[in-house]
């Protein structure tokens, strides 16, 4: 893209986010979500009454929201009903991205090049304007609306990861930045050798994008929900130098509280070398995060 039509596509965009703040804030549908047999309804008036706070800049973290991360709340905030489809959409080409890339590369590919690679391969396929739109209001969406408060830390949906920046990490299918992250990393690999790992490295935007997208998508549309859990896009330190670690052979516990429960934890603490990005009620309405090492 040439940076005109990054303007362009910008301008077009701001449009098309007014807009679909407008909708977001007028239309009742998007405030619906199923659970098991129910369906929960929030009022508009709710949902203009947390945007004000926001605007207000007013930092309001729920601790009891942040401690049960997983739940759903009444003034949670979802994505509309018709941008459901898009959400799915858009996921699944993803997915496809990632069967064409492979899931280390896709960590460090920008969003014009997630385009290109769409548009030049048929089994992902271009993806269709209300799709990027849908990607650039997730982006660009003011994420302390739906109760998110870190900073944002890569304000442009389009910013270039240099590869000359990160190095891959041999046993892993992970990179890291160099300099301060790859040195943190090889202190605690050298201190407990195999029994530590690296759960995830560097993530670009796209990347970002992705696993936000996914736990939206599974938590039935509901960023509020997703955001407990997973930075939104630009707001990820992995994105600038942060990393997970996790026990070997711990699998998907590695990413739970049970973590904080392993020796490996322990030991790490002891040693100081797990300086805790989101540790137990912090501030930015994010769940206890154990693996996450906060390096930057
Ligand atoms: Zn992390």
């Amino acid at each position: 893209m040439t940076k005109k039509n990054v303007k362009e596509h910008h301008d077009v965009y701001h449009t098309e986010l007014n807009n679909n703040m407008n909708d977001i804030l007028n239309r009742r549908q998007f405030l619906k979500a199923s659970i098991g047999a129910t369906l929960i309804g929030v009022s508009p008036f709710t949902a203009l009454s947390s945007h004000a706070a926001a605007l207000g800049m007013e930092a309001k973290v729920d601790l009891q929201k942040t401690r049960l991360f997983d739940t759903h709340f009444d003034d949670d905030i979802f994505v509309t009903e018709s941008n459901k489809a898009v959400l799915s959409s858009v996921y699944e080409r993803f997915r496809r991205i990632i069967n064409v890339v492979g899931y280390t590369r896709f960590a460090l590919i920008d969003f014009d090049e997630t385009l290109k690679i769409a548009r030049n391969y048929p089994q992902v396929g271009v993806f269709p304007k209300e799709d990027i739109a849908f990607l650039e209001f997730i982006f660009y969406f003011d994420a302390k609306v739906y109760g998110f408060w870190g900073d944002k830390l890569l304000t442009e949906i389009d910013v270039n990861l240099s590869r000359k920046s990160v190095k891959k990490i041999s046993g892993t299918a992970q990179y890291l930045f160099r300099g301060e992250a790859e040195k943190v990393y090889g202190k605690i690999h050298k201190v407990m050798g195999n029994r530590v790992i690296l759960t995830s490295g560097v993530r670009g935007v796209v990347k970002q994008l992705y696993l936000f997208l996914k736990k939206v998508r599974g938590s039935k549309g509901n960023l509020s929900m997703a955001s407990r859990s997973i930075a939104p896009p630009g707001h990820s330190f992995h994105g600038v130098g942060d990393f997970d670690v996790g026990k070997t052979d711990f699998g998907y516990r590695n990413f739970t509280s049970s973590f904080a429960q392993t020796d490996e934890y322990k030991r790490l603490t002891e040693l100081g070398y797990l300086n805790i990005r989101y540790p137990k009620d912090n501030p930015f309405g994010v769940r206890f995060e154990p693996w996450h090492v906060k390096v930057v």
